[in-house]
């Protein structure tokens, strides 16, 4: 009988061992990648505040800019490129974000190098961020706001309507001081991505 009752108590365990790991599977990893010269205490810091939020986050040592991205006429990098480049250099379950303290920039509404705060794919694997264009004293906390923004779309995410929430639209603004968090809403959809939102 007690013979019994140990072969079940152990079945039992090895249930509950897959299904963690299931979970563990299933919940998406956050890449911080730091580009060429970026600034180590800042690096830390996005690390700081996304993991507040994620548990799942990874930050990486610098890496270059990706050679073919360096844009001569404007001395600035070419965030298409960037996001191409660094897309390859995950895991299945994974997002990554590059960091640039340099200007970034991108074909957009017909202009062929236009300067942004960050880009990415929606949906995709990656996007960047740059705080070049970012000022006055809130810069680190609007700097990794930014980070969230991005990977929220890069996650599948589309601008929200919710004036308090970090997927907001900048509509040519810059309104980030308002923003606090994701919404329920976009929180719920992350969630089901795999996000281990807290
Ligand atoms: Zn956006
Ligand atoms: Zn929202």
């Amino acid at each position: 009988m007690k013979y019994r009752f140990l072969i079940l108590l152990c079945s039992f365990i090895s249930c509950t061992n897959a299904r963690k790991e299931n979970e563990f599977k299933k919940s998406k990893v956050i890449v911080i990648q730091p580009l060429g010269d970026f600034k180590t205490e800042q690096s830390q810091l996005v690390f700081t505040e996304i993991k507040t939020i994620n548990l799942n986050v990874v930050l990486r040592p610098n890496i270059s800019f990706p050679e073919n991205s360096y844009y001569k006429p404007r001395n600035r990098y070419r965030a298409d490129s960037i996001i191409k480049s660094i897309k390859d250099n995950i895991g299945k379950d994974s997002l990554i974000v590059g960091l640039s303290n340099h200007d970034i920039s991108t074909t957009y509404k017909g202009v062929k190098d236009w300067g942004v705060m960050g880009l990415g794919y929606r949906p995709g694997k990656s996007c960047v961020v740059s705080d070049f264009r970012m000022s006055g004293k809130n810069r680190n906390q609007q700097f990794y706001k930014v980070v969230l923004h991005e990977l929220g779309h890069t996650e599948g995410l589309p601008h929200c309507e919710t004036k308090t929430c970090l997927m907001r639209d900048a509509e040519g603004g810059n309104h980030l001081d308002e923003e606090k968090e994701f919404c329920e809403k976009c929180k719920s959809f992350l969630v089901k991505k795999g996000w281990n939102l807290i």
